[in-house]
């Protein structure tokens, strides 16, 4: 891999990753925990994340992206990995040459997958997703059951699981998918009456675990809280101690100017002007009217003063900074949730403007 020479660098923390999933994990009690890394592992890298879940013992990776699933098969990863819903019934067969689990909730994609199987002369794995109420993806709760029987009777399939999804923010949100999993555990308890084998259910996500809900499937599925990210609003759980996964996202001053200027991009007098070298281009957004944005130059806090393609404008204030001095734009001092709170977005909405752009670093 050729070494990028990109000014913005994105330091990730992996002993802040192995804290977290350490949390969930304590959360989860005997559980399995299967984690989410779906969207390029909510824009912190799929593949590298992907890897250190698994050395930190995970063993089942759930992504929506095919792509990210065949770059994680083919670095030699050893563990399963589940593909959610949405696939097209053709995909079939690649899913099953590339070792991929994928979710079928209709005729169509089950028959493919039986197909697959047929003509690849080995069973085909799948997960089944239930609607319990969300109304996204799966299987109505109230059909459930004869789909669920007509995979488990079928000799090229393999029934790995069923899962529901059923997140929240709200207090009012949790009272919503309390009754979703009321629907959810009756459908388990359908399936043991008719006694079909379902080696694995689950329903909860982080919000799930992170509230503590009642839980009688065997296995929790978790993204947000293994990046340090939380879906609840305050006070719909206990505060938690999750650390960011963001130690630094940086760049370089690339023209500093040790005088008073005016006008400009700034349009208002600047003490020190300086650019530094990032910009939209790498996925930061412009500040909301009224917001007051900052980045650290030379351990202050200093004014953003423009956005613009691929520089930031600030105001060094005070102290000229020295050209090639490096900005930091999150770190310890500032957040991703500053920049959600600048920008009118969320923490994750902010992680996926960043996704996949700027040269990231993994360490411990
Ligand atoms: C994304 C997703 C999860 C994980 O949810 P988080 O809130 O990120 O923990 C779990 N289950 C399903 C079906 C999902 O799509």
């Amino acid at each position: 891999m050729s070494r990028s020479l990109r000014s913005a660098t994105l330091d990730i923390d992996l002993s802040a990753l192995r804290h977290n999933l350490q949390l969930v994990r304590d959360l989860a009690g005997g559980r399995e925990l299967i984690a989410s890394i779906k969207a390029n592992a909510y824009g912190f890298g799929a593949v590298e994340i992907g890897g250190a879940l698994v050395d930190a013992g995970v063993r089942k990776l759930w992504t929506g992206n095919f792509d990210e699933a065949v770059e994680i098969r083919q670095m030699g990863i050893d563990a399963e990995i589940l593909l959610f819903g949405g696939a097209e019934p053709q995909h079939m067969p690649a899913f099953l040459a590339y070792d991929l689990q994928p979710t079928v909730f209709e005729e169509l994609s089950i028959a493919a997958a039986e197909q697959a199987a047929e003509a690849a002369g080995k069973r085909a794995p799948v997960w089944v997703k239930v609607d319990s109420g969300l109304g996204r993806l799966g299987v109505p709760v109230a059909d459930a059951l004869p789909l669920i029987r007509r995979i488990a009777d079928s000799a090229a399939l393999d029934l790995r699981g069923v899962y529901t999804h059923l997140p929240f923010g709200t207090a009012d949100g949790k009272a919503w998918a309390l009754q979703g999993y009321a629907r959810f555990r009756q459908l388990l308890a359908d399936l043991a009456d008719a006694a079909i084998d379902v080696p694995v259910t689950q329903v909860w996500g982080s919000s799930g675990v992170l509230a503590e809900m009642p839980d009688e499937t065997n296995a929790v599925c978790v993204g947000h809280a293994l990046y340090g990210l939380t879906p609840l609003d305050a006070g719909v759980g206990p505060a938690r101690d999750f650390r960011p996964l963001i130690r630094s996202l940086s760049a370089a001053v690339v023209r500093a100017e040790a005088s008073a200027s005016s006008g400009g991009y700034a349009g208002a007098a600047v003490k020190n002007p300086a650019s530094v070298a990032i910009g939209l281009g790498d996925g930061l957004r412009k500040a909301v009217a009224g917001a007051a944005p900052e980045i650290i130059m030379n351990g202050a806090r200093v004014a953003v003063t423009a956005f613009t393609l691929e520089h930031l404008m600030i105001d060094a204030g005070g102290e000229a900074p020295a050209l090639f001095d490096r900005a930091t734009v999150i770190g310890p001092d500032i957040t991703l949730d500053d920049w959600a709170r600048w920008t009118g977005s969320t923490p994750l909405e902010f992680m996926m403007s960043l996704s996949g752009r700027i040269p990231a670093s993994y360490s411990e």
